[in-house]
């Protein structure tokens, strides 16, 4: 059946929205493919504005994997801002993608990448944009299949009822895994209709299909259980894991956005993740084990993306991106290649211990020795034992000296406030830090010039980590800290005026972490919020405490559970979290280890990348292994990139 551009009834409408080029698509290596000669056409969504939806790299990579097969068509959908949704409910305009301008229901899969549980109330403004039901259940038979991935896809059950059907992890393989299923399903003729594609979907183990679970409660709230409902389905659905990124060298064409965006570079992944052993990490955890891109995989991404985009910074991504087995080689190999060109290098996530000034040097070979960033997430040497991050202050002031003698003259540091068994005291000691970091700045330098930024976030304990067992802060005690460490700073008449400090108050961190570790039951929630306004959750302009705060408490009153109840409660190890029968491959029990050791000083566990596997039961139980270099290769001299 032929679909229609909404774009000849979109554009006159455009001059009167903020933004409008957001919205007109025709990027620099967008595509937009034949419809009818499509089998499956996937609708690819992030669930935020363009600005920030588009340099999503999970997006980019499955547009480019799918759309490079052939009978397979996929499009890219952001979330529109208020005033054009105001103007698309009045003139009927569906939700639509930027690439065709086609109607995000007439695809037969709607993929969300959720990177934080900040963006359901955007999946709902989708949905009902789009002319879907908001429930799963009401869909008709040839309504795309609503499928989550993304890290809070780890958790999906606040959103359970919405979705069609959930995956976890690494998102190449089985992307086109249920492309296949969905093309042989219709090749057959839909046997079995919308229910009979979801069977085959969730028999796989692969692919998370929420309405074939019942969850049972007990009296006093938590979960009895959750059952598969049918014959066939598992109880369990593990994660995918790509065990050789080379093979998978995307993106390969980046998109350029057209309408500035929150990073305007080319992204190279050079690795995925990481076994630090950061207890709040949920990114860390998830993602194990680490598998390195080699560095001629890189350089020759680097290379191609480059020419197909036209960017002049190229950003080497990973969660620890010094933490590369080859990082020097790849950094001095890349800065010799592009010196004196207009090209720069950026390694967003640097790490007190790993950073090497050499290293920062090869970085900044063309670009300023503006600002670094150190992440030593707790104030004190005490909090950073619990948190499992073994950087001492000594370390710190001892790499912040080097790079203040190398020519940087700003530091940026980051910190969690609310982590578990955190003290008054904890917070405070980040002020001492921030000004040994100035003193040291001076003696280095002999200059009053240095600047430190002290950047504190507020801690959300996540699923799948040793954390999800603990009890969140208050927003009221992380306020309280946070003021008084401002005051601090404030009133420091030798060191105050060099130190900048940000954060957040605790508020939206109680709502997510309300998201994060919710159940079925923080659904209605979700709804109530959407309902009443609730739009665009992660932006501070948008959101409002209150609206959620006031649908929690209509929701569960009268009912055995709470905010608290969801948030400031420490879980038992007994009791059935909402996401146990999805499966990270975590042993429960060696997080629950870890749980304890967590407040234990002798305890310290080391990255299994540089000493013998510690059991976390990744490895055996999904059949994988740490995959890490060096490979001892070399990036191609400059003359033969230039000579292209
Ligand atoms: S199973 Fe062992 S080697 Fe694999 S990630 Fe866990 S600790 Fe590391």
């Amino acid at each position: 059946m032929p679909v229609e551009s909404v774009f000849s009834r979109l554009e006159p409408l455009l001059p009167s929205v903020q933004k409008p080029i957001q919205y007109v698509g025709g990027e620099l290596n967008s595509q937009v493919k034949d419809w009818d000669e499509a089998e499956v056409r996937w609708a690819l969504m992030y669930p935020d504005a363009y600005e920030v939806g588009l340099p999503n790299q999970g997006v980019q990579i499955l547009y480019e994997v799918l759309n490079e097969q052939p009978g397979v068509l996929a499009e890219r959908t952001y979330s529109v801002w208020p005033d054009l949704e105001a103007i698309m409910r009045e003139h009927d305009i569906p939700q639509f993608t930027v690439d065709g301008h086609r109607p995000v229901g007439a695809f037969d899969v709607l993929g969300v990448s959720f990177s934080t549980e900040l963006g359901y109330t955007n999946l709902l403004t989708a949905l009902d944009l789009a002319g879907l039901p908001l429930n799963a259940v009401d869909r008709g038979e040839d309504a795309p299949i609503v499928l989550a991935g993304g890290h809070a896809a780890f958790n999906p059950e606040p959103i359970a009822d919405f979705l069609d059907a959930a995956v976890l992890g690494d998102g190449e393989e089985i992307s086109l895994k249920i492309t296949e299923v969905i093309r042989e399903w219709k090749r057959e003729g839909r046997p079995d209709g919308r229910d009979g594609l979801l069977m085959r979907l969730a028999v796989s183990g692969g692919v998370y299909v929420p309405k074939f679970y019942d969850v049972s409660y007990l009296p006093d709230g938590r979960i009895q259980r959750v059952a598969p409902n049918r014959p066939g389905v598992p109880w369990q659905i593990v994660k995918h894991t790509v065990m050789d990124l080379d093979a998978w060298p995307y993106p390969k064409t980046p998109l350029v956005p057209l309408a500035e965006t929150v990073h305007e570079r080319f992204s190279v992944e050079i690795f995925r993740g990481c076994t630090r052993g950061c207890r709040f990490c949920q990114a860390g955890m998830i993602t194990r084990p680490v598998r390195e891109r080699s560095i001629t995989t890189i350089g020759d991404m680097v290379e191609a993306g480059l020419k197909a985009s036209g960017f002049n910074e190229v950003g080497l991504l990973s969660l620890s991106s010094a933490d590369h087995t080859e990082i020097g080689e790849v950094a001095k190999g890349l800065a010799d290649r592009y010196e004196g060109t207009q090209t720069s290098l950026s390694l967003p996530s640097t790490r007190v211990d790993a950073f090497n000034i050499t290293l920062a040097n090869e970085f900044s070979r063309n670009g300023r020795r503006s600002g670094l960033t150190f992440a030593p997430e707790g104030g004190s040497e005490r909090m950073r034992k619990v948190i499992n991050k073994m950087v001492s202050e000594d370390d710190l002031i001892r790499t912040v000296t080097t790079a203040y003698e190398n020519g940087w003259r700003q530091v940026k540091l980051y910190f969690m406030c609310g982590l578990p068994t955190e003290e008054d005291e904890d917070v405070l000691a980040i002020a001492g830090m921030a000004k040994r970091v100035i003193q040291a700045g001076r003696d280095a330098t002999g200059s009053r010039d240095i600047r430190c930024t002290v950047s504190i976030g507020g801690f959300v304990p996540k699923p799948h980590t040793p954390f999800q067992w603990a009890a969140q802060a208050d927003h009221e005690t992380v306020d309280r800290r946070l003021r008084a460490l401002r005051d601090l700073l404030r009133n420091d008449k030798q060191y105050g005026r060099a130190i900048g400090m940000r954060y957040h108050d605790g508020k939206p961190s109680i709502v997510e972490g309300l998201l994060s570790r919710g159940d079925r039951r923080v659904g209605d929630v979700i709804r109530k919020v959407w309902e009443d306004g609730g739009r665009f959750d992660g932006w501070s302009e948008h959101f409002s405490y209150e609206r959620w705060i006031s649908k929690a408490n209509e929701t569960f009153e009268d009912t055995p559970v709470s905010l608290d109840w969801y948030t400031t409660r420490e879980r038992e190890e007994v009791e059935v979290l909402p996401w146990d029968h999805l499966d990270a491959g975590l042993d429960r029990e060696w997080l629950w280890q870890d749980w304890q050791d967590a407040t234990d000083e002798s305890v310290e566990v080391e990255d299994c990348r540089w000493t013998p596997c510690y059991d976390c039961g990744v490895c055996p139980s999904m059949s994988t292994e740490i995959q890490i270099g060096p490979t001892g290769k070399k990036l191609l001299p400059l003359s033969v990139v230039s000579s292209g």
